[in-house]
């Protein structure tokens, strides 16, 4: 076989918001497609009319967008094999159906879902297969001028795989190795359906990733059940030698215990598993997302890529650049990850502090424009710098910060009983004094000059520095001392101690 250019898939139903778990498949499809110069296509996999979710594919969209994942090739990015909707791929897949009844490899029941039913419950355990597919009523048996008068006449059928029991399939996965099932747990699954026109999954992937040329699938764990039958149908159709190469990611796993992560488990501890916020369009309901509850896309990116996989040494942050480089789909583990969502927070730590105090103020600013405060840009990029380094998410500065730009109202109780001596008042004023005498109030000279008075004073640092932070804060938190004053101005600085000398006494 001659060397594939390197194709591989991100194929979501559009069933809903797209789950965490998702978003880390496409991420290591785009990494690998990366990696190999190779092409990522995004595929909506809609044949199931009765899931379908208006606004999903647009979430699904919108949501790569702010994460920064780039498709080569799909539905909103074109590209040559198209269409990339399954749902305008119809004629398509009838083609297909019709060359394996040709071939003999299907065939047509008309089993109606009663009748179905009533065979679960009289046969225990009941399979429709090599075993049991000659009591039924399909094309293999009845006869072919029954099955013409049947479908003449209107009644729906579906069309199954005829599967050959009591053969070993192996599913060749680069992150399990070689996965083999016997042919006869499977069950002769449907392919097609006439009532709505349209094949299931199971047929539809195959054919696209067939006619896409994709050359790797790389999806979550939960469909490495349905491999074998996909293996099965490549055959069927001929199609062996271009089967593309399976890797099955590890599951993610609750954060405190074992199970599959589920969206209750963001609910109940307090973290989001959708990438944006999602209202759902039937119940109302609307979920967090990581984008409105403030992480930086690169830190989800860097997150979600160590859930799963990690490049063998130490090393957690990474750039997307970087994770292409390191990447190595064969390194993914088979055990489940457990889903850290306060390493999370952490990763979003780490990249407030790596990116620019201008870009992390550009967010506070929105936050501060919510909340009234019309700053200048250039006074919001120097709070975020003294002030960054304390919290995981913007939001966090608006508590943190907020005395920066509005003057304490009242003086928190504990800190003024500890902090606020005898001898504070007159303290404050003689400071107040020294400062006022300032021309230039710029931190370092404040710092000297303020140094120097309390030294030559004979004055206590430690309450100076106390009583001076409860005056301008209002409580017994902030910066540096002199960096808030500098901020504040000689003005306001002067105001605010005034102020606190008249209401604390
Ligand atoms: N449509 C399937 C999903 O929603 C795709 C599975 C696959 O990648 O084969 O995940």
């Amino acid at each position: 076989m001659s060397e594939r250019r390197v194709r591989v898939r991100f194929a979501p139903s559009p069933t809903g918001a797209l789950h965490i778990g998702g978003v880390r498949t496409a991420l290591y499809n785009y990494l690998f497609a990366r990696q190999h110069g190779g092409d990522l296509i995004f595929r909506i996999e809609d044949t199931d009319s009765g899931r379908f979710v208006p606004g999903a594919e647009e979430y699904i969209i919108e949501s790569f967008n702010w994460l920064g994942i780039k498709f080569d090739e799909g539905v909103s990015f074109g590209g040559n094999h198209g269409p990339y909707r399954q749902s305008e791929r119809r004629d398509i897949y009838k083609k297909y159906v019709q060359q394996l009844l040709d071939a003999d490899k299907a065939y047509i029941a008309f089993d109606t879902p009663e009748e179905l039913d009533a065979k679960r419950e009289s046969v225990k355990n009941f399979q429709y297969d090599a075993s049991t597919r000659m009591s039924m009523r399909n094309s293999l048996s009845l006869s072919a001028d029954e099955v013409q008068q049947l479908i003449a006449s209107g009644h729906q059928y579906v069309v199954r795989f005829k599967i050959e029991p009591n053969e070993d399939v192996h599913v060749n996965d680069l992150i399990r190795g070689d996965v083999v099932i016997n042919s006869s747990v499977l069950d002769d699954k449907v392919l097609y359906k006439s009532a709505d026109e349209l094949p299931t999954y199971h047929l539809a992937n195959i054919v696209d990733d067939h006619l896409m040329e994709v050359t790797h699938v790389i999806r979550g764990e939960e469909w490495l059940p349905s491999a074998p039958l996909h293996v099965l149908l490549y055959r069927a159709f001929g199609w062996a030698d271009t089967m593309p190469q399976f890797a099955h990611l590890p599951l993610l796993l609750k954060p405190d215990g074992k199970g599959k992560l589920s969206k209750r488990d963001g609910d109940r501890l307090g973290f989001p598993v959708f990438p944006l916020e999602w209202h759902d369009p039937k119940s109302g309901e609307v979920s967090s997302g990581y984008r409105e509850s403030g992480y930086l896309p690169e830190a989800v990116l860097n997150f979600l890529a160590l859930l799963g996989w990690n490049p063998g040494t130490e090393q957690e942050i990474m750039s997307l650049d970087e994770m292409v480089k390191l990447f190595d789909i064969t390194k993914c583990s088979k055990a489940g990850a457990k889903f850290d969502y306060v390493k999370g927070t952490w990763f979003n730590h780490e990249y407030i502090l790596m990116k620019s105090d201008e870009e992390i103020a550009r967010h506070f600013d929105e936050i501060l424009k919510a909340e009234g405060f019309d700053e200048p840009f250039e006074r919001v990029v120097q709070v975020v710098g003294m002030m960054k380094s304390r919290v995981n998410f913007a939001k966090e500065l608006m508590p943190l910060c907020r005395f920066f730009f509005e003057a304490p109202t009242e003086y928190d109780e504990k800190t003024a009983k500890k902090r606020w001596k005898e001898d504070s008042a007159q303290d404050m004023s003689r400071l107040a004094e020294v400062l006022e005498g300032l021309e230039d109030f710029s931190l370092e000279h404040q710092e000297s000059v303020v140094l120097k008075w309390i030294e030559d004073n004979g004055l206590h640092m430690g309450n100076i520095m106390n009583a001076w932070r409860l005056t301008l804060v209002g409580e017994g938190k902030g910066p540096h001392m002199f960096d808030i004053s500098a901020f504040l101005g000689k003005e306001e600085t002067l105001r605010r101690m005034r102020r606190a000398i008249e209401v604390l006494g």
